[in-house]
């Protein structure tokens, strides 16, 4: 049997995908390749070109191959463009999501793992954040998650279908091999945007604001390296695979480091002095976000295996130092 991995081209979903691969499972991804890229897809997994709103291609798939369970990344991810093209993101992630899951039910396709985030919490009450804390989004992009893990509440109540929605904090970092790494189009990242400084795309890094509420002024993140992540997602779906429940977990390093903190560690990491200025706050931007990932290592038997700044950071500046163009050849 299969896994199915929707967004199987993208950041988080080509990590999952190559660590899936190693673990020998079979995969089929399924990738619009809108902000995903052919070359991240991995040559032993089997490649649909398709779109999940499109019920027709879902359902041909559904009936072709012989899917275990879904895990699901495909979905629009940039704050700022959810804020300025709302209903996009509604299309995208909800709608699509919609789709998927009614020719998942069509077809008797019962267990999902699926990416939701640290946004589904807002400005957080205290840090680290519990899984059960409030949950009050404060950009488009963080709604339409939290609204696709209610989606799944609802459908698994009248449908029998089992979830695990999996809320990261920062994802960073890439492969160990070199092969694969992060590339959005327009960049928005902190620490990709860092390191374009030292690649000598941009003279100097923005610091969004200096008078939160922290130590140095500067916002608190917590980062957490995309390999982990991709570890957690196969642990979520065995979860469900050996009968667990219905489940929300966050996922993080539990250690938050400030924007000045990440800029200083990549000083360290590149040997370059990458000067940094000083930016009005962004809009939406809460001042700490710390997880509490304990739920997850109890539960799921999770274990990050980088859970150190300086190596996410390394594995981040190997990729970029060695493909400053992400995918796109020029
Ligand atoms: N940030 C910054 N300059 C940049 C990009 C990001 O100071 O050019 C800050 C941003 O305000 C936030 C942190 O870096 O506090 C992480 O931002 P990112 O966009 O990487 O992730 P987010 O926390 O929004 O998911």
């Amino acid at each position: 049997m299969s896994v199915l991995v929707l967004g199987g081209a993208g950041y988080i979903g080509s990590h999952t995908v190559y660590e899936l691969i190693d673990a020998g499972r079979d995969v089929v991804i399924v990738d619009n390749l809108l902000t995903g890229f052919k070359a991240a897809v991995h040559p032993k997994a089997k490649f649909y070109e398709a779109d999940i709103r499109d019920r027709k291609a879902m359902d041909e798939i559904f009936e072709k191959e012989n899917i275990e369970g879904v895990i699901h990344f495909a979905a629009c991810s940039q704050v700022g463009e959810s804020m300025s093209q709302p209903l996009k993101y509604y299309d995208n992630n909800l709608y699509g999501t919609m789709v998927l899951l009614q020719s998942m039910v069509a077809h008797g396709v019962d267990k999902i793992v699926f990416s939701s985030t640290a946004a589904t919490y807002g400005e957080p009450e205290r840090v680290p954040i519990l899984e059960s804390d409030r949950t009050e989004p404060t950009n488009c992009y963080g709604e339409t998650k939290l609204s696709m893990e209610k989606m799944m509440k609802w459908v698994s109540h009248a449908h029998g279908l089992r979830f695990v929605a999996l809320r990261y904090f920062n994802a960073c970092g890439a492969h160990r091999s070199g092969k694969i790494g992060e590339a959005h189009n327009p960049e928005t990242h902190l620490i990709p945007l860092i390191l374009q400084v030292p690649n000598g795309q941009r003279e100097k890094i923005m610091v969004f604001g200096d008078d939160y509420a922290t130590p140095d002024g500067t916002c608190i993140r917590d980062y957490i390296h995309v390999t982990d992540l991709a570890q957690a997602h196969i642990l979520a779906l065995d979860y469900l695979l050996k009968g667990g429940e219905n489940n929300v977990f966050n996922l993080g390093n539990g250690v938050g480091f400030s924007v000045r903190e990440v800029v200083d560690c990549a000083r360290k990491v590149t040997g370059h002095p990458i000067p940094e200025e000083m930016a009005p706050r962004r809009a939406g931007d809460p001042a700490q976000l710390i997880a509490s990932s304990e739920k997850a290592m109890k539960v799921l038997g999770w274990k990050p295996q980088y859970n150190d700044l300086e190596t996410i950071i390394a594995t981040a500046w190997e990729w970029h130092r060695t493909h400053p163009h992400g995918f796109e050849e020029v």
